[in-house]
């Protein structure tokens, strides 16, 4: 039997960036706060929990009760900067680069069209920390929509400004795109200023779509390893159930079942981009066991 883990699956470039910022304050302070899950990926969260980090709600870092903080890679909106200025909380930032670069993407288009007519759409999950954080750069006056039907609530009359949670799928992203300019031409408006077209979602995940698809062909069987939390992992774990192979969304070793290996020859272990490798590499070594164990 062949168990191969996924080469492309792991940390992305932002979440790597979180987790070794808050190794580096572990290592000089021994104690660290963070504003929310630090990733969405709960076996990380408590292996960084073991050596000293510990997670509070935003009301707590502003309490005065807490020295300093880490904001985490999904990013924040400014109140949270200005709140912990004004605690005189000291504040690590572990934002990643993609999210602040979409940050001041969306704060420039509003300062356009702030007193001009136009409206910033926003195609992501709400209450997730990027996109308040995003809707924290246009003082909450973006419309957030989660499916193609949301485009019913849109008035297309009104110049648009379409951007992408950078997470979210890039081809349902790009099919909005279409049925955006399909309802613009059903108004007859041909000026192309309307229509404001952001590719934001990010390359890496995007990319991450395609090197599963390839990783799941030939498999008999796919453990996708996720946090519970992990709007990306729930996104990939699709893509692995849509190719028919029997997929099954695993976030902690004592869920194996040894009777999913029963007549397996190729198995497959992924993850999600907030999935550390030390996690897929441990799944691998416990479905070794249980196979021997048949
Ligand atoms: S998925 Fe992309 S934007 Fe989000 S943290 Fe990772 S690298 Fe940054």
């Amino acid at each position: 039997m062949k168990i191969e883990i996924d080469p492309g699956a792991g940390p992305c470039f932002g979440v790597e960036r979180a987790i070794e910022k808050a190794e580096t304050i572990l290592k000089e302070k021994s104690v660290l706060y963070t504003v929310g899950d630090l990733i969405h990926n709960e076996a990380e969260v408590e292996r960084l929990e073991k050596i000293g980090m510990k997670t509070i709600a935003m009301d707590q870092a502003i309490s005065g009760e807490y020295p300093n903080v880490l904001f985490r890679a999904h990013g924040e909106p400014p109140s949270s900067y200005q709140n912990t200025k004004d605690a005189r909380v000291e504040v690590e930032d572990a934002t990643c680069p993609i999210v602040i670069n979409l940050q001041k993407k969306i704060a420039k288009t509003y300062s356009t069209i702030k007193n001009d007519k136009g409206q910033i759409i926003l195609f992501g999950k709400k209450n997730h920390p990027e996109v308040i954080s995003l809707l924290g750069h246009c003082e909450n006056t973006a419309m957030v929509i989660e499916k193609l039907e949301d485009l019913n609530s849109i008035d297309f009359s009104i110049p648009i400004y379409l951007y992408s949670q950078t997470t979210k799928y890039r081809s349902e992203y790009f099919l909005i795109k279409k049925e955006v300019e399909h309802r613009i031409s059903e108004l007859n408006i041909k000026d192309s200023s309307h229509f404001n077209f952001h590719d934001s979602s990010c390359k890496i995940v995007a990319r991450r779509d395609e090197q599963l698809q390839d990783f799941v062909e030939g498999k008999d069987l796919i453990l996708f390893v996720s946090g519970t939390k992990s709007s990306n992992g729930k996104q990939l774990f699709q893509i692995c159930k849509n190719t028919g192979v029997e997929s099954y969304f695993i976030s902690r070793i004592e869920e194996l079942k040894k009777e999913w290996f029963l007549s397996k020859d190729n198995i497959g272990i992924s993850g999600a981009t907030s999935t550390p490798k030390w996690l897929l590499e441990q799944m691998s070594s416990r479905v070794k066991e249980l196979v021997e164990a048949l």
